[in-house]
């Protein structure tokens, strides 16, 4: 017998997958905070610490569907929405307590996404030892392009990451200086949480994080995936 329910289900957020029309159900949206050496320093960190995480709810997804900007609302309570271009890993296979050398077996695919920030509102709870959930996980605060499927991705090992704002440069990194590689923040995540098909991790931004206004449009490359585009408004 079906379940029934007093009111109608929410959709399922869900990512477009290149090469297909099927889509990519989302489950949790996990992210990693200062996973480059240069961004760690530019938000006061120093040294290798740690790995450290927070979540934004999955229907906090914003997929950017095809080459045509899409809209980003620029969000309430804010005088401060900042970017940070991130390397997101969609997980296909389950598991807790992967080893670092399975970790990647793991993997479904890649995409280019946001983890946008009220980074103000951040700020504030930083200084109060309060939770960031209202400065990271507002509503669209994780705009994210297509997947590409990890054997169709090449080697992401040797690419580049890199954000514009109206055509000039704000960020721009290599995958390769993430301060814990992508299997290395499996292994790490997947001893706090059962990570689950479905599960998308935002792997940490590059130095370059700053301000965007209504009106900006933002372009977003890793080599060897598809790009995102988007204006805010
Ligand atoms: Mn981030």
């Amino acid at each position: 017998m079906t379940t029934a329910y007093v009111l109608p289900p929410a959709p399922t957020p869900s990512l477009p997958v290149v090469g297909t029309p099927a889509r990519f159900a989302v489950r949790r949206i996990y992210c990693v905070g200062r996973n480059y050496a240069e961004h760690a320093r530019e938000m006061g960190a120093s040294g290798r610490e740690a790995p450290f995480f927070f979540l934004k709810p999955a229907d906090a997804l914003l997929p950017v569907e095809g080459s045509a900007p899409t809209h980003l609302p620029y969000p309430s309570l804010t005088q401060e929405l900042h970017h940070e271009v991130e390397l997101v890993v969609a997980i296909g296979l389950g598991g807790r307590d992967i080893a670092v050398d399975e970790a990647l077996r793991h993997v479904w695919g890649y995409a280019v996404g946001l983890d946008m920030t009220r980074r103000d509102l951040q700020a504030e709870m930083k200084k109060q030892g309060r939770p960031w959930c209202i400065g990271k996980g507002f509503d669209a605060s994780a705009p994210i392009a297509a997947l590409t499927p990890a054997a169709q991705a090449g080697d992401l090992a040797q690419a580049h990451i890199r954000l514009q704002v109206n055509g000039q440069e704000r960020q721009h990194g290599e995958i390769a200086h993430m301060i814990w590689n992508v299997a290395e923040t499996i292994a790490a995540l997947s001893r706090a949480w059962t990570l689950q098909p479905g599960d998308l991790i935002l792997t940490g931004t590059p130095a370059g994080v700053g301000p965007v206004q209504p009106g900006d449009g933002i372009s977003a490359q890793i080599d060897g995936l598809t790009p995102l585009q988007l204006v805010v408004d």
